[in-house]
C-alpha cells in the first residue's frame, strides 16, 4: 500500500481551512505525484470556501495571500515560503476557443470538481479524516504527516489509482469533447505519458489524433512549455516522441520534424526520434537535433516561433549551426571547435555525434579531449590570454585596429599550442610577426 507525505505547510493550510468547517482536500498532480511517492513540486488545494472566504482565513492565521485568480476561486497562500494553490471548487463554462471556458461556477460538490480535470491520474483528491478536530499542539502540524493512502479520504471517481498503477493516462470523460473543449491537453496527455512513463489509453490517444487541429488555438508559449518539458523529462522520451508521430502532432507543434532534409543524417523519422531519445536530457539539445533538418538560420526562426528565450535560442540554434562542422580530431582542433561554440561546445558535440552515427567514435574522442581541456583550464578566449592589449601597445608601440588583430593571432597561436600561453613566449612572437 503507498505511502504519501505530507509536508507541514500543507497540513497547516488544510487545518485551516477544515477548522472552519470547509473540507479541503490535497487534488490533481500533487495528489498524483504524492501516490507514486515523488514529491510534488506544487500542491493544489480544492475547498467549498470562497476565494475572499479563503483570503479571510488564511490573512486571519498570519500568512501572506496572493490572490492569484480570484475569478476562477484560486488563492495562494504562502506557509513559510511555500506556496500552495487553493481554489474553490468549480464548474468550467462552455469552452469556446479551444483553451478557456467561457466562464466559471462555483460548486459546493467535489464531484463537479473533479469532472472539470483532464486525465484521470489528475481527478483524484483527497482528505484527512478528523483534521478538523486537531489543535494547534497536534504533532502533524509540526511536522508533516507521512501515511498509507487507505488511511487517507479518497475520492477516486474516474478510476485513477487503478491507471495509476496499469501506467495508463486516460482523459476523465469523452476524450474527443475534453480534447476539443482544451486542446492544450493534448500535450499535457503525451507530457505526462513521458513524464510518469505511462501510456495513453487506446481511445484517449485516438482523440489525441482526432482533435490535434485544436493546437492550432494553442498560444506558442505553451506548446513551447509543453514541449521543453518533455523533451527535459530525465525518463527515456521516445515513447512520447512516437507518440506525437503517431497523433499527427508535428505539424502543429514543431513541423521541421518533417522536413526533407532529415534525410542527410537519418533513414526515418523514427530513426531521428530514438537519437534524439539517446541524447542526455537537455531540452536544448534535444530540440536541436529534431531540427537538424533546418540551418542555423531555421533553428533561430523555430524558436522565435516558440517564442522561446533568447538563452535558449541562441542555445539551439548554435548547436543545429555546428552540425556539419568538421569532427575535431586532436587537442589543436578541439581548442579551436571549443573556442568558436564557447559554453555550447560540449552539446554541439553530442548533437552532431547523434547526426553522424558514422562518426561516433571520433566525437565521443572529441568530447573527453574537450572535458580535459575545460579540466586543465586551457586558454580559449582572447580575455584568457597571457597578455593583453595594454602591454601590447606599451611593450610593442602598436595602436588602434592592431591591438585586436594581434590578440587574434596569439589566441590562434594559443590555440594550436597550448604552452605558449606564457607573457615572454607571446611577447616574442608578436614581435616576430
Ligand atoms: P504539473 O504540475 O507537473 O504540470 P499537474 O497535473 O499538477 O502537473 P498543474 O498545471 O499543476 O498540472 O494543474 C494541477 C491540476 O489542475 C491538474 O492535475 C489537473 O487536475 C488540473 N488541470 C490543470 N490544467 C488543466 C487543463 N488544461 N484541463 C483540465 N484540468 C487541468
Ligand atoms: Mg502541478
Amino acid at each position: 500500500m503507498s505511502k504519501i507525505t505530507i509536508p507541514r505547510q500543507i497540513i497547516r493550510a488544510l487545518w485551516l481551512l477544515e477548522k472552519e468547517g470547509f473540507p479541503a482536500y490535497v487534488v490533481g498532480g500533487s495528489l498524483r505525484d504524492a501516490l507514486m511517492g515523488n514529491p510534488p513540486h506544487d500542491w493544489d488545494v480544492t475547498t467549498p470556501a470562497l476565494p475572499d472566504r479563503m483570503l479571510e482565513i488564511f490573512t486571519a492565521a498570519g500568512y501572506t495571500t496572493i490572490p492569484t485568480g480570484l475569478a476562477h476561486g484560486t488563492v495562494t497562500v504562502l506557509v513559510e515560503h511555500t506556496p500552495i494553490e487553493c481554489t474553490t471548487y468549480r464548474i468550467d463554462g462552455e469552452y469556446t476557443d479551444a483553451r478557456h471556458p467561457e466562464s466559471v461556477r462555483f460548486t459546493d460538490r467535489i464531484a463537479d470538481d473533479l469532472a472539470r480535470r483532464d486525465f484521470t491520474v489528475n481527478a483524484m483528491a483527497c482528505r484527512l479524516p478528523h483534521i478538523a478536530k486537531w489543535d494547534e499542539n497536534e504533532p502533524a502540524l509540526a511536522q508533516g504527516l507521512t501515511v498509507s493512502a487507505d488511511e487517507l479520504e479518497i475520492v477516486d471517481l474516474y478510476g485513477g489509482r487503478e491507471d495509476l498503477s496499469r501506467g495508463i493516462i486516460r482523459c476523465v470523460g469523452d476524450p474527443a469533447t475534453r480534447l476539443t473543449e482544451d486542446a492544450l491537453r493534448i500535450l499535457r496527455g503525451v507530457r505526462f505519458c513521458v513524464q510518469l512513463g505511462f501510456s495513453p489509453d487506446p481511445a484517449t490517444e485516438q482523440a489525441l489524433f482526432d482533435c490535434r487541429a485544436g493546437l492550432s488555438h494553442i498560444s506558442a508559449e505553451r506548446i513551447a512549455a509543453e514541449l521543453t518539458r518533455t523533451l527535459a523529462c530525465p525518463l527515456p522520451c521516445g515513447d512520447g516522441l512516437r507518440l506525437m508521430s503517431r497523433a499527427g502532432l508535428w505539424q502543429y507543434i514543431l513541423p521541421e520534424v518533417k522536413n526533407s532534409n532529415i534525410s542527410k543524417y537519418f533513414e526515418c523519422e523514427d530513426d531521428l526520434l530514438c537519437a534524439v531519445d539517446s541524447l542526455p536530457n537537455c531540452a536544448e539539445m534535444r530540440l536541436a537535433l529534431l531540427l537538424c533538418g533546418t540551418d542555423e538560420a531555421g533553428a533561430k526562426a523555430a524558436c522565435r516561433r516558440l517564442k522561446l528565450s533568447n538563452k535558449m535560442t541562441e542555445a539551439v540554434s548554435s548547436y543545429v549551426g555546428a552540425i556539419d562542422r568538421s569532427c575535431p580530431k586532436t587537442e589543436a582542433e578541439t581548442r579551436r571547435y571549443m573556442a568558436a561554440l564557447g559554453a555550447y561546445a560540449e552539446g554541439a558535440l553530442a548533437v552532431a555525434a547523434a547526426c553522424h552515427a558514422d562518426e561516433k567514435k571520433g566525437y565521443e574522442a572529441a568530447l573527453t579531449r574537450a572535458g580535459a581541456i575545460r579540466a586543465r583550464g586551457d586558454c580559449l578566449a582572447v580575455a584568457d590570454l597571457a597578455v593583453d592589449g595594454k602591454m601590447l601597445m606599451k611593450e610593442l608601440g602598436l595602436r588602434g585596429r592592431a591591438v585586436g588583430e594581434m590578440l587574434a593571432k596569439l589566441l590562434d597561436v594559443v590555440l594550436e599550442d597550448a604552452a605558449n600561453n606564457e607573457k615572454e613566449i607571446l611577447l616574442r612572437i608578436a614581435g616576430e610577426m
